[in-house]
């Protein structure tokens, strides 16, 4: 059984980890992570610690996903596009401190496994798709934040170009995952800044959609 005191251990061990900010601190304690997480380890959901989910991939460690909400730096007009929708716990987390977040993920089970969580959840801002993050989704860019949840060595052409002037992208970047460096990127007039943050370990953003016999 998961307490109401298992969240408060989480989002003290996010404060002595020095996340500081009062809405994002606020936004992690409005989703159960319990919910995120496969039955097998739920007992570990309120641990600050990456677990597996399906199809081979990672809920990343809650600090990470705090650390990174907190550099997005959202307010509630933003649109924002997150690549990577995995289990749908960032997205979940972002949902409460943005206007409209457009996720995408290239496994269906993800994809759907997430829906049903942000149904559940009571959450109705988020917009779900299937597709390859490589190319963003120009439908609905320009976007006023992207975050990338895999690491590439590069970052994607198409999403600094779907990101607003004076927006920010967050995104996992390195060649091999020993030697991977969260940076931020922002958008500004006069052209990119790049801000390393922190040494990261995240699955990689594969190119592609998942392809079906
Ligand atoms: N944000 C997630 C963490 C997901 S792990 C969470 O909170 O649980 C990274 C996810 O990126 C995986 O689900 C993986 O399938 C997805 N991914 C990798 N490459 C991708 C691509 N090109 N397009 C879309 N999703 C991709």
């Amino acid at each position: 059984m998961v307490s109401a005191q298992d969240q408060i251990g989480l989002i003290m061990q996010l404060r002595r980890r020095g996340i500081r900010t009062t809405r994002v601190l606020r936004a992690i304690e409005r989703v159960p992570r319990d919910l995120f997480v496969d039955q097998a380890f739920v007992d570990h959901a309120y641990q600050d610690i990456a677990l597996p989910i399906e199809c081979g991939q990672t809920i990343s460690q809650p600090f990470v996903v705090a650390y990174m909400t907190e550099k997005l730096d959202l307010d509630d007009r933003h649109k924002v596009l997150e690549i990577g929708t995995g289990s749908g716990y960032q997205a979940a987390v972002l949902s409460h401190l943005c206007r409209r977040l457009y996720t995408i993920e290239r496994w269906r089970e993800l994809q759907k496994a997430a829906e049903r969580r942000f149904a559940k959840l009571g959450i109705t801002n988020i917009t779900t798709i299937i597709g390859d993050g490589w190319l963003g989704w120009p439908p609905q860019a320009p976007f006023d934040r992207i975050i990338v949840t895999a690491a590439a060595a590069d970052p994607p052409r198409a999403l600094l170009d779907q990101l607003k002037v004076g927006g920010r992208m967050i995104i996992p970047l390195g060649e091999s995952r020993d030697s991977q460096s969260l940076v931020q990127i922002d958008k500004t007039e006069e052209g990119l800044v790049e801000t390393a943050l922190l040494p990261v370990r995240f699955v990689p953003l594969v190119h592609g959609r998942v392809k079906r016999p």
